[in-house]
């Protein structure tokens, strides 16, 4: 028999030639040893952590990694169960498993989560070879494992990543150099480009030109300073259109602290937008005829004499009614009244230049503001638009005005120039109605 002829050569206990048997079958003892020797070394040095057990699950062994892993001391170890480090979040049927696959004789590999002497979880890919003396008996089993936790930390980052991805919001993901390595549907539903146009590109791709330097300067500081930016931007789609995004920009950091991605999530806010703006018109608006209203008109006045106190400027304002508006609305409806006033606001508007502003100021009483525009030009105005009511049939109806006018003089507030218009106004109606009144510059 070929090992009783080894034993016969280089004598030496049966257990300790058993141990070595069949690699090094034709050395002495001695230099067993030596190879024993370095074997052990090549194990206690591994970057693995090592551990051996007796077949109950003691542990006979554990090399310097496994200490340094764990943060145990051999002494604490030695004679333990690897329950020791055993985390309490494996399941139960993963560790049966695992008993059951050893004593079967195969070698088990799997991820367990364990915990070190100071309380920290930690991962490990784990491979446990059960050990057979020559009589092939499992003796002991052999745990080599490699510390997956950062590998774990991506897995579980990748998970976010990825029901971040199925939100509505488009994403994108870009790695630290700012290249674009993923994208989402919604982000091709909102800027047309297929996520093989864009991989590898950066986002200066999707600019507008509708910012300056600054501004992006401003942005990017705020991400790597803070990690964190948001607002509104405007990019350009596919095909040449711009559009207003609410953005969020992200830094992603890894264990070390340094940049891994940059993520952008955002969505388009052209329509918001667009509500927001109808909204402040709609404030800012008459319903019944469209012009602007009283309110509107006030901040106008405001801005207007404001304006003239700094320069040279002046402007007018002219108030207009409509005259015996009772009579129409009791001949032919208060409907039909309500669409001579919209006729006439629409008459009044086309007559006037782009920096004058039309008010619906009461019932059927309105207000123009006339920029850089004295009493005597208002007048003009004034007069050839009282000849255009008057000549011009609302609704088939005859329709006339009568209108009031005062120019700004200086240290005016607005209810000034409104009382001397209104007068102005009276006084025009009082002398026969379809007429101008112009205040008095003395008044
Ligand atoms: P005048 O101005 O020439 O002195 O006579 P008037 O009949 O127009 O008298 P006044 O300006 O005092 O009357 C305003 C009338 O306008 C009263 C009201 O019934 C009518 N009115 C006010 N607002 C509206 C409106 O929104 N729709 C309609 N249809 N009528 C209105
Ligand atoms: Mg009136
Ligand atoms: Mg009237």
């Amino acid at each position: 028999m070929k090992n009783g002829e080894h034993e016969a050569a280089h004598g030496g206990s049966e257990s300790e030639r058993a141990m070595f048997h069949p690699y090094w079958p034709d050395v002495d003892l001695d230099t067993l040893r030596v190879k024993f020797y370095q074997l052990y070394i090549a194990v206690e040095q591994s970057p693995a952590a090592t551990a051996i057990t007796d077949t109950e699950g003691r542990i006979e062994y554990v090399n310097r990694r496994f200490l340094e892993v764990t943060g145990y001391s051999r002494e604490e170890l030695i004679g333990k169960t690897p329950a020791m480090i055993q985390s309490g979040m494996t399941p139960d049927h993963v560790y049966r498993e695992l008993w059951q696959t050893l004593r079967s004789g195969r070698v088990w590999r799997g991820e367990l989560q364990n915990r070190k002497k100071n309380g920290e979880l930690y991962w490990e890919a784990e491979t446990i070879t059960p050990v057979r003396d020559d009589s092939g008996r499992i003796v002991r089993f052999v745990a080599v494992k490699e510390d997956i936790t950062e590998r774990k930390r991506q897995e579980e980052e990748l998970r976010l990543l990825a029901s971040v991805f199925q939100t509505g919001q488009a994403t994108l993901i870009t790695d630290p150099e700012m290249r674009i390595e993923r994208v989402n549907q919604a982000f091709t539903d909102i800027t047309g480009y297929l996520p093989e146009e864009v991989i590898g590109e950066t986002p200066r791709l999707f600019k507008s030109g509708r910012h300056d330097k600054h501004f992006y300067a401003q942005l990017w500081q705020a991400v790597l300073e803070t990690g964190h930016w948001q607002g509104e931007i405007w990019n350009r789609n596919k095909y040449g259109d711009i559009y207003p995004l609410w953005q969020a920009i992200t830094a992603v950091y890894d264990d070390s602290g340094r940049i891994r991605h940059f993520i952008a999530v955002f969505h388009n806010i052209a329509e918001r937008k667009r509500l927001e703006e109808e909204l402040e018109q709609q404030a800012t608006r008459d319903h019944l005829t469209g012009t602007q209203n009283r309110r509107a008109f006030d901040v106008a006045m405001r801005k207007a004499v404001r304006q003239a106190e700094r320069s040279d400027n002046t402007f007018s304002l002219l108030l207009f009614d409509i005259d015996h508006f009772k009579s129409i609305n009791d001949q032919h409806g208060h409907d039909t009244g309500d669409i001579i006033l919209k006729r006439l606001a629409t008459l009044v508007g086309q007559t006037l230049r782009s920096t004058d502003l039309l008010a619906r100021w009461g019932g059927e009483e309105f207000a123009i503001l006339l920029q850089d525009t004295t009493a005597q030009g208002a007048s003009i105005f004034a007069e050839r638009l009282r000849q255009q009511v008057a000549e011009t049939r609302l609704h088939g109806l005859a329709v006339t005005i009568s209108l009031g006018i005062a120019e700004y003089r200086r240290g005016d507030d607005p209810e000034a120039i409104l009382a001397r218009a209104d007068s102005a106004l009276y006084r025009a109606k009082r002398a026969g109605r379809n007429r101008v009144g112009i205040a008095d510059t003395h008044e």
